[in-house]
């Protein structure tokens, strides 16, 4: 019996002489911290955007716009992709725009974001993708990319609150948009004010993309217009938004993917978000929302792990199914456009 007594003394002395309680002495294992070896910082991950920008201006453009109300200010930064750099706003191609880290603790988005441009420069290549295709795919494309939408929210999170996904004054940037607005999640005086959400509409608007994509993370999922009713819009445009998810469920989730309106899938109707609108006001014919990856749900408040992945193996999964799913989709939705007709539904 004496050693556990021995041990015990011990680790009684080892605590007065470091002032140190037993607990706080261990490294903090709850709720599980951000892993910097796999994720960058938001403004880490901007400035390796511009860097690759600056190194790739025949395909790459880059603007950072910024807006402010009522003394609160944002900075989104956009990046658009064109084979012919100059002519990357040649009307004849299919646009396509795509908001990544729009919720601030889902910082895998945004990483998915930078792959997909580290793709698009040839920096990187995803296994099994025949480059030749893809380059021919990407000729009839301007794509748009917003890597992080919610840079202030993610400063937020970066400084130790990781279940905080609204912005930097602490508004829902997917409750925040002028469609079926007014219900009970959204905050009334901030209707479409908050500075980011200005700043996606401008760029959709005018933009006026073929197809938008707005990348989520906590479930996995394929989801097209409602959120805001328990079902999907009618007519062709919306018939075939089904069909090309349900190919893109098939052959890169495996058929797992929670597919449909969001409104009847995710479990509740959410009002005002950017998706809905893109549909119904900005009329983005093919509009989804994208859910990336479910993390492990069992402790409500370990947010980091519930949104993201925390091992290398997992991060690198993600990162390349939703590549290749991407990769399909600038593939398969432009094939929907009949090019004479684009953008009328
Ligand atoms: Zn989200």
């Amino acid at each position: 019996m004496a050693g556990p007594f021995l041990l015990f003394s011990f680790l009684s002395l080892l605590v007065s002489f470091t002032g140190l309680s037993p607990v706080y002495a261990l490294p903090k294992l709850f709720p599980t911290p951000i892993n910097h070896d796999l994720y960058h910082s938001g403004t880490g991950l901007i400035e390796k955007i511009n860097s690759l920008v600056h190194r790739h201006p025949e395909k790459l453009t880059v603007e950072t716009l910024k807006s402010g109300t009522e003394g609160y200010n944002a900075d989104v930064t956009v990046v658009t992709y064109g084979q012919s750099g100059k002519q990357s706003d040649d009307r004849s191609k299919i646009r396509i725009l795509i908001g990544f880290g729009q919720h601030s603790r889902e910082l895998i988005t945004s990483e998915l974001a930078l792959r997909i441009v580290l793709i698009l420069t040839e920096e990187q290549f995803l296994p099994g993708i025949d480059q030749g295709s893809l380059n021919s795919t990407l000729e009839n494309l301007v794509i748009k990319v917003v890597p992080l939408e919610n840079l202030n929210g993610r400063k937020l999170v970066e400084a130790g609150e990781l279940c905080e996904r609204r912005n930097g004054r602490r508004v829902d940037l997917n409750r925040n948009w002028g469609i079926d607005w007014g219900r009970k999640e959204t905050n009334s005086t901030w209707f479409t004010c908050q500075p980011e959400t200005q700043i996606m509409r401008e760029v959709a608007t005018s933009f006026s993309p073929h197809i938008w994509v707005n990348v989520h993370s906590g479930t996995v999922a394929l989801f097209m217009p409602y959120d805001h009713k328990k079902s999907t819009p009618d007519g062709l445009p919306s018939q075939r938004t089904r069909a090309l998810i349900e190919e893109l469920n098939k052959v890169h989730c495996h058929g797992r993917c929670k597919i449909g309106s969001g409104g009847a899938s995710v479990g509740y109707l959410a009002h005002g978000t950017a998706t809905d609108y893109m549909y119904d006001v900005v009329r983005v014919p093919m509009s989804f929302t994208f859910e990336i990856f479910a993390g492990d749900k069992t402790l409500e408040e370990d947010c980091f792990k519930m949104y993201n992945p925390v091992d290398q193996t997992t991060f690198e999964r993600v990162l390349n199914q939703w590549c290749a799913t991407l990769l399909a989709l600038f593939k398969l939705g432009p094939r929907e456009f009949d090019m004479h007709s684009t953008n009328n539904r």
